[in-house]
């Protein structure tokens, strides 16, 4: 732990950040002579539970008059805040669980205090005490000396036997809010006469999650930096965070459509070195920040898309979960709701699905047929990948020629492109069990070239084009590029057979 830690720990109620509900009841039951003889104080780690223990400590045998107690200077105070008062037991109940450790802990309860009004122990997390321990414990806490006081400190109460609990006085700690951080920052600092930027301790604020104490010690790395004032800048070097610049410019060309973009930037960062999860992590936050201004209900789908990436990336983290996070949000984002903006969706009539036979055990498997592949066994071959294969693969457009399926992709779509050519000997089993093919071949539709997703979002909606003629165009020929219309397509099983555009007035 950090010696700005040591030193700054608070040795009055006033300096404790936050906690404010254990901080008052504490103080009238001091003011008021009505101790507890045993407390329990849970919450996460680094919110004050054993800072408070010890102020409780001090307070006990505080010399100052009873309403200052405890005023952090005087000779009791100060020891017990140097950890070598006689009479003040901390304990760390997970590496003194012995028949031995605990036999002496009864011994030294019963014993009077040496100079202090009370004896204080203090069993950091408690929960991890041994069954015996309690044992011993509980006769205590049923018939407590009256010069024993009791602090258990646990971040799991839920572990904590029931006969222990029910014989304490039990105080939840709170989360800090990042607020009360930074105040507690930006008091530091003056203090210390450090010019920091208030962008820079609300980064570190947010950073700690909740827990002063990681807090302190951020703050005390920030510290030896050599620059004066500290910059958000140079925090998220310390922190080892992407600058938020590069996070907000791929946020903006995920949120407008331009994936490639966004694959682009998300490679650049991991090549710098940030880790695939921090980047997802990052990307999070900037999205919930954006959304808290601006909310959107694609939005929302693509931050979960984000989150449940994160989650899976707790176990494996790579970059191609990287990547599939991108591609899963730019999905949430786009694949269901056509934009404003875009052109209308062209007509589609139902495609008369050509029943399947059911493969009967009698048949032998399917002869493949040369042509475009037909949706309904496509759509087997897809379900029988891993999502992450399908994912990069569903963007193909199939054709079998003899024993080959043939994936063709839009030039645009380079990521999967090389992705698909790279997993061609994952494709090709399965490919072999769901349509009878022996080779994958992945090529490039440089038909479809012009229809790169134009998906500028900034800006007024171009003017609305000439009104169309009376007789609907044949769609263009590559109109399937396009992923969105593609999908709405797959969704409805259908396929396009007119196109007009409409200008948005007519809306
Ligand atoms: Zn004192």
């Amino acid at each position: 732990m950090g010696a700005l830690y040591r030193k700054k720990r608070p040795a009055t109620f006033d300096a404790v950040v936050g906690q404010e509900h254990v901080k008052e009841v504490l103080k009238t039951a001091i003011r008021q002579g009505r101790l507890a003889h045993a407390y329990l104080f849970s919450g996460p780690r680094g919110v004050g539970k054993t800072t408070l223990a010890r102020i409780l400590a001090m307070a006990t045998g505080c010399e100052a008059p009873v309403e200052a107690r405890p005023c952090g200077v005087c000779a009791h105070c100060r020891r017990v805040q140097e950890g070598r008062h006689p009479d003040v037991l901390e304990i760390d109940a997970a590496s003194n669980n012995s028949v031995e450790d605990v036999r002496e802990l009864k011994e030294r309860i019963l014993l009077a205090p040496v100079e202090a009004p009370k004896k204080v122990i203090i069993l950091d997390e408690a929960h991890m005490m041994s069954k015996s321990a309690f044992n011993a414990l509980l006769k205590t806490l049923e018939e407590p000396p009256e010069h024993v006081l009791f602090v258990f400190a646990t971040t799991e109460p839920e572990r904590m036997p029931a006969t222990i609990k029910s014989r304490t006085q039990h105080f939840r700690f709170r989360r800090l809010s990042e607020e009360e951080i930074k105040n507690a920052l930006q008091k530091l600092a003056e203090e210390e006469g450090v010019a920091i930027e208030e962008d820079a301790l609300a980064l570190l604020a947010q950073a700690a999650e909740g827990a002063m104490r990681d807090a302190l010690v951020l703050f005390e790395r920030v510290l030896t930096l050599e620059e004066r004032p500290i910059t958000r800048a140079a925090v998220e070097r310390v922190l080892g965070l992407p600058p938020a610049e590069a996070i907000e410019a791929l946020l903006a060309a995920l949120l407008s459509g331009a994936v490639e973009e966004a694959l682009r930037r998300a490679e650049a960062l991991y090549l710098e070195g940030y880790a695939p999860r921090t980047l997802v992590g990052e990307l999070k936050q900037a999205l919930k920040e954006r959304m808290i201004k601006e909310p959107k209900e694609t939005w929302v789908a693509a931050l979960l898309a984000l989150d449940e990436a994160d989650q899976r990336m707790a176990k494996d983290e790579s970059k191609l979960g990287l990547e599939l996070a991108l591609l899963r949000a730019h999905q949430a984002l786009f694949a269901q709701a056509p934009k404003q903006n875009a052109p209308e969706a062209p007509k589609l009539r139902p495609q008369k699905a050509p029943p399947q036979p059911a493969a009967s055990p009698a048949q032998p498997k399917p002869e493949p047929a040369s042509g475009p592949l037909d949706r309904a066994r496509w759509q087997a071959f897809l379900d029988a990948l891993p999502a992450p294969l399908r994912a990069v693969v569903r963007e193909a457009r199939p054709e079998l020629a003899g024993k080959k399926l043939i994936l063709r992709f839009a030039p645009h779509f380079r990521f999967h492109i090389e992705r698909a050519r790279a997993e061609r000997e994952r494709l090709l089993p399965v490919a072999e069990k769901t349509l009878g093919a022996n080779a994958i071949e992945v090529q490039i539709d440089e038909e479809a070239k012009d229809a790169a997703p134009e998906e500028a979002e900034e800006g007024p909606p171009p003017p609305p084009p000439d009104p169309p003629p009376v007789q609907a165009p044949t769609p263009p020929k590559n109109l399937l590029a396009d992923p969105r219309i593609r999908r709405l397509a797959e969704i409805f099983g259908a396929e396009v057979v007119a196109w007009e555009e409409k200008p948005l007035s007519e809306k």
